[in-house]
């Protein structure tokens, strides 16, 4: 979680870090040793095992887990499969990690290259759905929640992250090479960018509408843009799709763009590296490739008890090993100093109202947190407009308390839809 005392050095910031296209380029991390590739599916039918330790892969192959099930990785590297193993993701939710050890020779398979010539959802959905930045084919594929607009974001959705600045600024060939993709596979002519303000100019020729916002956080965040650019109010407990709009990052963009363009999988994840003394730079490193690596390479020790984060200050989460691949969304990985960690406070809320004024969906949160605290969820989506949040972090940033109150509607959000699911189920 994140507290206060991260930003203890300096005063709260709450605009977007803008990235300058003079900054530094990004740090590319040489070739691992071994990569985990993460399949979002539970590893429990052993004997449909589409895959085997021991098994020979090449870069950009497809990795279809089960014989009956669709789910699948892509292989970032050329190798040997050393091991299959169930994993517990947030929540505990079940995936299954694949480690592949590396062959010092390259060999690319060019089953996608095939399908490259007229772009599909299907061929999409069925190789590019854990490029960096994992495009929503899903949802463009869902026949239920028809899609009549499509959203880019040009920035991040957390205070310090530049991961998409950066791509929307120096690759805007790319991301205009996946706009006319997306165009062609779905039809779709509503297709808007959207940039921070201070960024607008040169991206005319993308073939999207162009709009700006403030950089005032969480400006970026996708219910504020469709309040604010789309002039739609997302009811609570709605997603944006149910309301017919789907969003991109800049940089699931490109990824199309340079999927269709080159007829290679594109594998190498930019990531924003936000360092212990909150010096930020950009790395770029394939996917699967393990946090280490990416410390070692850019000289950052690591100690016994300080907190690494996947993501930005506001909305990350801890994990807990260095081991921890790099993902297709990991946009950032905060390191923080022991010293630096608060610990969940014992704390009572004080009533001091900040969180309140700080939310931009108007939710009392001071309300919220106390039915969250005792597991209250159908209550606290009832009373407290628990589904109406839209997850930016501030209200944790604010407390005086430190109360982990963004960590709390996390698990309330996720514990209300899973009662949801099975009362559905049951129905
Ligand atoms: S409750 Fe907290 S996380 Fe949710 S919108 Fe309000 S300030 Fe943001
Ligand atoms: S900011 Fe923290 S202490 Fe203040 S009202 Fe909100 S939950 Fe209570």
């Amino acid at each position: 979680m994140i507290k206060k005392p991260f930003f203890c050095l300096s005063s709260p910031s709450f605009s977007y870090e803008l990235f300058n296209t003079s900054s530094d380029q990004p740090r590319i991390i040489g070739s691992p040793e071994k990569v985990t590739l993460f399949v979002k599916t539970a590893y429990t039918q052993k004997d449909a095992l589409a895959l085997c330790i021991g098994q020979r892969v090449k870069t950009g192959q497809k990795l279809t887990l089960f014989n009956n099930s669709d789910a699948y990785a892509i292989s970032s590297v050329t190798g040997e499969i050393t091991s299959i193993e169930p994993y517990s993701g947030n929540f505990g939710q079940a995936h299954t990690a694949i480690t592949i050890k590396t062959d010092a020779i390259e060999e690319t398979d060019d089953a996608f290259a095939a399908l490259t010539d007229q772009p599909t959802i299907e061929s999409a959905q069925s190789y590019l759905a854990d490029i960096p930045g994992c495009p929503s084919f899903a949802s463009l594929a869902d026949p239920e929640r028809p899609i009549h607009t499509i959203v880019i974001v040009g920035g991040d959705n957390d205070l310090l992250v530049t991961t998409n600045q950066y791509t929307v600024m120096t690759d805007t060939d790319s991301v205009s090479a996946g706009i006319q993709i997306l165009k062609e596979m779905t039809g779709i002519d509503n297709i808007i960018l959207v940039v921070p303000r201070e960024s607008v100019q040169g991206f005319g020729h993308t073939g999207a509408q162009l709009a700006a916002v403030d950089t005032v956080y969480p400006s970026l965040n996708p219910k504020m843009v469709m309040k604010n650019v789309l002039n739609t109010e997302t009811p609570a407990g709605q997603t944006c799709e149910d309301m017919g709009v789907c969003f991109f990052s800049a940089e699931a963009v490109a990824s199309v763009g340079k999927a269709f363009k080159n007829g290679h999988i594109p594998l190498a994840k930019t990531i924003t590296l936000i360092t212990k003394d909150e010096k930020t730079l950009l790395v770029k490193a394939r996917i699967g490739v393990p946090f280490s690596d990416i410390f070692k390479a850019c000289q950052i020790e690591v100690n016994a008890n300080d907190r690494l984060i996947v993501g930005g200050p506001l909305t990350g989460t801890a994990v807990y090993s260095e081991n921890h691949p790099v993902l297709a969304d990991t946009d950032a990985i905060m390191v923080q100093d022991k010293t630096d960690v608060s610990l969940a406070s014992d704390y009572p809320c004080t009533n001091c109202g900040e969180c309140v004024r700080v939310c931009p969906a108007d939710i009392q949160v001071h309300m919220l947190v106390r039915l969250l605290e005792n597991g209250m969820y159908q209550e606290a989506a009832e009373e407290y407009d628990l589904n109406s949040c839209i997850n930016c972090g501030l209200c944790s940033l604010v407390c005086v308390s430190q109360i982990p109150i963004f960590q709390y509607i996390r698990l309330g959000q996720y514990e209300l839809a899973e009662i949801e699911m099975m009362e559905a189920d049951n129905d």
